[in-house]
Order: C-alpha cells, then sequence, then structure tokens
C-alpha cells in the first residue's frame, strides 16, 4: 500500500482529533466523579434551605446558619 503525503496529513488529522476526544471524554468522565462525590457531601437544611458541604461521617448534621439538625444522604443506600 502506497502512502501519500495527503494520506498522512489525513491520517495524522484524525489520529489527534481523536486524540484530543478521547481527552475530552476523559476529563469530562472524572469531572462527573468528582462532581457526583461532593453532591453525597451536600447537605440542604430542612429549615432555612441552606446549602452546606459536610464531610464527616455524621449522619445528621447542624446547620451552620440555623442550627437546625439534618439528616445527611438520601434515602436509597449508597454502595
Ligand atoms: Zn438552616
Amino acid at each position: 500500500m502506497e502512502l501519500s503525503l495527503a494520506d498522512f496529513v489525513f491520517v495524522l488529522l484524525f489520529g489527534s482529533f481523536g486524540l484530543v476526544l478521547l481527552s475530552a471524554l476523559l476529563s469530562r468522565y472524572f469531572h462527573a466523579r468528582t462532581e457526583r462525590r461532593a453532591l453525597a457531601r451536600r447537605v440542604i437544611c430542612r429549615l432555612c434551605l441552606h446549602a452546606f458541604e459536610d464531610s464527616s461521617p455524621a449522619r445528621i448534621v447542624a446547620c451552620p446558619a440555623c442550627g437546625a439538625l439534618t439528616e445527611k444522604g438520601r434515602p436509597r443506600h449508597l454502595g
């Protein structure tokens, strides 16, 4: 098979395009993962609806805005 310069440029272009696409997909995947992890830490106060993050293992946390105790996490069990 003969590879002309045009073919070479074509392959090079598509190769770099694929690489860019791959890195974009990868960064998007990792971003979604960290975002989901941050979402698991997010607590919304049931009293004043103040949203805050809490990384402690405690299930019930006190709202920093009004001091009301709010249960963290979702009703669905997360593995
Ligand atoms: Zn509150």
